[in-house]
């Protein structure tokens, strides 16, 4: 757990300081450090190696020298002792005895001691024994063997037993030379085997042609004291003796001094193959006989070779596998880095996941408390509750524990709507249901989100209608889990949808019988005009259908009749400016009833946006239109003639002359008065007067122009006014009605005439003044004798009282 641990944090402190290349760098250093160092160890291993071999190789090489030298020795001392133990050698037995020993050794020879007075029968004897031209020999000046010279005493070799094919040296005294002497004296003095130094070979191939001349004196007895009686002697080629079983390619080169000699050690012998670089070396005494040699061993390039140090190889191995080491863990640990990055990433992923979850989790249970209006249950899909929020509680009276798990969501409702549910799912075709089913059924139909009423049962017993939405809950693998019912209570909003679907039907039945139309009409802030209700009279008042006028306002606005549009339009923009009720009167023109009266009034109210919406009501008017334009006339009409009455009459005289005064122009009255009219009513009774006035009325008015006015002023006085009407014309149209009366007779009283005035308007006269200068014209004309249009007069009558 600990190296567990450790491990993690060496890891997690490498994943966050280093990089893979550092590490691998380091790995590598380490790497080439530690090759460096087995390298080197290696390489002294191989030193101390190298040297133990190669002493061991010398010293196998020195024994063995010393073996073939020592078996020199030997083997000469068992040619003496054959000699010693017979008493005569024939030439076979030695030949028999000495061609064994040859191995090794170039040849062995006998010498026997002759003195100069033994020589000749020496000789005679050799001869004899079959080796022709014997004679004792030494070797001359041209290096030829020729007869030796006398001496005292000489040692010819007499049997010789060789390996060489050349003539063997018959004769030739060892004693003839000096360093073969000197040798036979000291073998001689130490009754012993003595070696010469290095020599040249007498009867050798020129191979072996140098080497040692190994003698062994040999006595008539065995005492040294006693009488010499010649030497055994070995041929000893020194090159034969050192290469004699060695390979081809031999390890070591070897030298041999020769320490006896007096001056320096001579060279004896080296090896063919050149030695080494380096200082291996080693030397060792050996002994041939009483010579004492110096031989000394060094390691030839071919034995460095085969023991090369592994060092290099060492140090190209530990650099490459440090390198594979490094790059290994420069990928191992960037693999790593990568997977942590991934892990890192992946882990930040889930949390930010969890963290959203835990979030929505939280919003869910929050929606579940907030949603104190609303129940919210969930069921497994047995229908048992599983969820019963705050809202449901509420609306149910139920706690949640006294619910979860206990109560089935059907245990809710009211069972014979239930019942009646499932029977009508049955009816419409498919398989029959439990009751407690039949509200979840739909739910689990795909695409299925409507929502049904339900009458659900409080703790108490009391009902409350629901609207429910039951959908079917699925898990992550789409399977489905339960059921989730979202209930509101619509009890209170079926109440307020019941009254107010009466409140409709109120008013739509007021609608239709109110004898007008009540709208509602609003201006939106960018003046797009709409009806956002409309009676049923409205139709009716404009002809128009319900959708028409709904769909295009404008419908309403072209109905109205075109004299009426420009002020109906300024009352409009007046109300919309001024946000002030409107009132108006005016015609609309229609396709089936023509031209119809209308009165409208709304009151208007600004809204929120800037738009304007207006309440109103409209109602036609055209019957009572009519009625007041009948009481008009009567109200201006004088009743028994017809005419105009006196309060008409000075309302057209005022408008008149505020015409005139402001635009100029002519302006005339004509009045008249019938002549002795008190005469005819006190003649003819009443009645006729008034059948007079009648008739009077009728003359005039028919000769008058549709622009004149004719009024009653009273009794029998009547005034005409004349627009437009200058003097002249004035006077011409007087007396034109004047002869017209006059020269007509009335009914049952004959002639009637009447006495006219004429005044034209001069400007700046008021209406009395003008008036009562016709006034005075009609007085003039009484006066004058009636019958009769007096001229106009410039000035009233001052003494006259006002008439008019
Ligand atoms: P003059 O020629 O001077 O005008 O004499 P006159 O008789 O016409 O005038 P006067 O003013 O003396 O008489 C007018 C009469 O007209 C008096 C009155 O009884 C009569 N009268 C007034 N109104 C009516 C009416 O409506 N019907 C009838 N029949 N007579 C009326
Ligand atoms: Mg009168
Ligand atoms: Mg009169």
């Amino acid at each position: 757990m600990a190296a567990k641990t450790t491990r993690s944090r060496v890891f997690g402190s490498l994943n966050q300081q280093a990089s893979a290349w550092s590490v691998a760098l380091a790995v590598l250093i380490a790497g080439l450090g530690l090759t460096a160092f087995l390298a080197l160890d290696n390489y002294q291993l191989y030193q101390r190696q190298l040297s133990q071999r190669f002493d061991l190789l010398a010293s196998e090489r020195f024994i063995r020298i010393q073996e073939r030298l020592d078996s020199q020795v030997s083997r000469l001392d068992s040619l003496r002792r054959f000699f010693v133990y017979s008493d005569v050698v024939s030439r076979d037995e030695y030949n028999g005895f000495a061609a064994p020993l040859l191995d090794g050794t170039q040849a062995y020879s006998w010498s026997p001691r002759v003195s100069d007075a033994e020589r000749a029968d020496f000789e005679a004897k050799a001869r004899a024994e079959g080796l022709a031209g014997f004679v004792i020999r030494e070797r001359g000046a041209d290096g030829r063997l020729e007869v030796a010279a006398r001496r005292d005493e000489y040692y010819p070799v007499l049997y010789t037993q060789s390996q060489s094919v050349l003539p063997l040296p018959y004769g030739f005294d060892v004693a003839s030379e000096s360093l073969r002497r000197e040798t036979l004296e000291r073998a001689r003095m130490l009754g012993s085997v003595a070696a010469t130094p290095r020599i040249e070979l007498v009867g050798l191939d020129k191979e072996y042609a140098y080497g040692v001349l190994l003698v062994a004196p040999l006595f008539e007895r065995q005492e040294s004291s006693a009488e010499l009686r010649g030497y055994v002697m070995a041929v000893i080629s020194l090159g034969d003796v050192m290469n004699e079983g060695l390979p081809t390619q031999d390890n070591l080169a070897v030298t041999m001094l020769d320490l006896g000699s007096p001056a320096e050690p001579q060279l004896l012998y080296q090896s063919h193959v050149q030695a080494g670089e380096g200082d291996l070396r080693v030397s060792t005494l050996l002994n041939l006989g009483d010579r004492d040699y110096l031989l000394e061993v060094r390691p030839t390039e071919a034995f460095l070779r085969t023991n090369q140090s592994m060092a290099g190889s060492v140090g190209v191995l530990g650099a490459l596998l440090s390198l594979m080491l490094a790059a290994l863990l420069f990928s191992l640990i960037g693999q790593r880095q990568r997977a942590l990055a991934l892990v890192e990433q992946r882990t930040s992923e889930l949390r930010q996941r969890e963290q959203q979850l835990r979030v929505t989790h939280g919003q869910l249970c929050n929606v579940l408390d907030a949603a104190t209006e609303v129940a919210i249950i969930a069921t497994d899909l047995n229908g048992v509750i599983t969820t019963f929020n705050v809202g449901a509680q509420k609306m149910l009276d139920y706690r949640e524990e006294e619910v979860l798990g206990l109560f089935a969501l059907e245990d809710l409702h009211d069972p014979a709507e239930l019942q009646a549910h499932a029977q009508r799912l049955h009816n419409s075709g498919q398989a029959r249901v439990s009751a407690g089913q039949a509200m979840l059924v739909e739910a689990a139909e795909p695409g299925h989100h409507a929502a049904r009423e339900w009458t659900f049962r409080r703790r108490d017993g009391s009902t409350l209608t629901v609207n429910m939405l039951v959908t079917a809950v699925r898990d992550d693998q789409e399977q489905w889990v339960g059921y989730l019912a979202v209930c509101i209570d619509v009890t209170e909003r079926k109440r307020v949808h019941e009254a107010l679907a009466a409140r409709d039907l109120l008013l739509q039945r007021l609608g239709r019988q109110v004898p007008g139309g009540i709208y509602q009409f609003q201006r939106s802030a960018d003046g797009e005009p709409r009806f956002n209700y409309i009676s049923v009279g409205m139709c009716q008042l404009y002809e128009l259908t319900e959708e028409q006028i709904v769909a295009d306002a404008s419908t309403v606005f072209d109905r109205i009749h075109v004299d009426d549009r420009p002020s109906t339009v300024r009352l409009m923009l007046a109300s919309t400016e001024q946000c002030k009720p409107w009132r108006d009167e005016f015609r609309i023109d229609l396709p089936k009833r023509g031209v119809r009266w209308i009165r409208g009034e709304a009151t208007p109210e600004r809204l929120p946006d800037g738009g304007i919406l207006w309440h109103g009501f409209l109602s036609d008017i055209t019957d009572m239109k009519r009625v007041e334009d009948e009481l008009r006339a009567l109200s201006i009409t004088d009743v028994l003639t017809g005419a105009y009455n006196r309060r008409y009459f000075q309302e057209r005289l005022q408008a008149e002359l505020r015409r005139v005064e402001r635009y100029g122009g002519q302006l005339a009255v004509i009045m008249l008065d019938i002549d002795h009219f008190k005469r005819i009513n006190d003649q003819y009774g009443h009645g006729v007067g008034d059948c007079v006035l009648q008739d009077v009325s009728r003359t005039i008015g028919q000769r008058l122009r549709t622009e004149d006015v004719f009024c009653r002023l009273g009794g029998e006085e009547f005034i005409i006014l004349c627009p437009a009407t200058d003097a002249a014309q004035a006077s011409q149209l007087a007396t034109s009605l004047w002869q017209n009366l006059r020269s007509q007779a009335m009914d049952g009283v004959g002639r009637v005439t009447a006495s006219f005035g004429i005044a034209c308007w001069r400007p700046g006269e008021g209406a009395d003044a003008l008036l009562l200068r016709a006034d005075s014209g009609v007085y003039a004309a009484k006066q004058a004798g009636r019958d009769r249009v007096a001229p106009e007069r410039l000035e009233p009558y001052r003494a006259e009282p006002d008439r008019v």
